[in-house]
């Protein structure tokens, strides 16, 4: 994968930076662990410093073992932090001469970039003083190699510089600690494996013998003496601000806490006046829901009442108004009953009369007739006996 562009770590940036400050006689190098992200950028969060197995001022080189050995402290860090970590790139120091990659450098850079596209290079130039000011200037650049030959030609790689940022990181990371922690150590393994190869298998003068001894003595101390105890100074220093840090951070976590129960003190004070208001606003509304009740009762009674005897005195006159109609019309109908009947009694009373008088005149008429027929014939017969 081509990339964009490198960001640093401020603290892989200082343990590159270290490492590169060590020495200003050979040239020191180490491998840049890190990600690229889905944008091409590659960020380095770790270092890992190498030991020269040759050294030399104006090359290194990286064994394939080194090369194996730091593709396994990549993984294991990218197990550790469940984040895809892994070897992107190299840097190397070039101490009193420029920071542009030599002829080596680039072709050494072309290696790399063969295995992986997207393999960086970082050179940090040190021990640089500016002949007018004494100043030290420190210069870093990150190049990868392309190859510029026309096709069908031997490769002809040059450097292309690739855009370079230091990220702001809050303090040293566990792996960048780790390796500036070992830098002594590597320095005085270099030392060491330097002085063994004068000593094994040569027969040298007790003069050599007791120069290279001091050599190697003068070396260690030099170490110890521009590396170990300036970095233990540094750690110590980093340590008392750390101290001054917490303290503050636990000044400000007391001022909080003490925040915190203010207002909550605060606010047990609102709930309380809250539930006092709500009780009284409460006891109020029932009150006056109550006034409200009882009086719209009593309303309610009083109206009730007074339609309750105004329908009474009205259903009173009204019934005495029907009771007195009706007997109005009772009498009435009574009277047209009586005269009607007595009427019709006279009537019927004249019509029996007249009837019964007639019925007693035809009887009375029969009567005499038949009397007086009987009679007749009973005068007759008695007159034919006395003969
Ligand atoms: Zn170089």
């Amino acid at each position: 994968m081509v990339i964009k562009c490198v960001c640093l770590e401020s603290d892989a940036y200082m343990v590159c930076l270290t490492h590169a400050l060590s020495t200003e006689r050979e040239e020191v190098m180490g491998l840049l662990i890190g990600e690229i992200d889905e944008n091409r950028i590659s960020h380095i969060s770790a270092v890992i410093m190498l030991q020269r197995s040759d050294k030399q001022a104006d090359r290194v080189e990286i064994s394939p073992e080194q090369l194996s050995d730091a593709s396994t402290k990549a993984e294991r860090m990218a197990k550790e932090l469940c984040r895809p970590m892994r070897v992107l790139g190299w840097y190397h120091s070039h101490p009193h001469i420029t920071v542009w990659p030599s002829h080596v450098d680039v072709q050494t850079q072309a290696m790399y970039q063969m295995m992986d596209e997207g393999f960086v290079g970082l050179i940090f130039s040190v021990f640089n003083e500016d002949k007018s000011t004494k100043l030290n200037r420190i210069e870093v650049t990150c190049f990868q190699s392309i190859d510029q030959a026309m096709e069908d030609y031997p490769p002809q790689y040059v450097r292309k510089e690739v855009p370079f940022y230091i990220e702001p990181s809050k303090g040293i990371g566990r792996a960048c600690m780790d390796s500036l922690v070992q830098l002594p150590r590597i320095l005085c393994q270099e030392e060491t494996e330097a002085f063994c190869k004068t000593t094994n298998g040569t027969d040298l003068d007790l003069i050599t013998k007791l120069h290279n001894v001091s050599v190697y003595t003068k070396s260690l101390c030099h170490i110890t003496e521009v590396m170990s105890g300036p970095l233990i100074q540094a750690l110590e220093n980093r340590l008392e601000t750390n101290r001054s840090r917490i303290q503050t951070l636990q000044a400000r976590k007391l001022h909080i806490e003490k925040q915190l129960k203010e207002t909550a003190e605060i606010n047990k004070d609102n709930i309380r006046q809250i539930s006092c208001n709500n009780t009284h606003n409460t006891e109020d509304n029932i009150r006056q829901i109550t006034s409200n009740n009882t009086h719209n009762t009593e309303d309610n009674i009083r109206q009730i009442t007074s339609n309750n005897t105004h329908t009474t005195e009205d259903n009173t006159s009204q019934i005495k108004i029907n009771n007195a109609q009706s007997r109005e019309d009772n009498i009435r109908q009574i009277m047209s009953n009586n005269a009607h009947n007595t009427e019709v009694n006279i009537r019927q009373i004249t019509s029996n009369s007249t009837h019964n008088t007639e019925d007693n005149n035809r009887q009375i008429t029969s009567n005499s007739t038949h009397n007086t027929e009987d009679n007749t014939v009973t005068g007759q017969y008695r007159g034919q006996i006395n003969k």
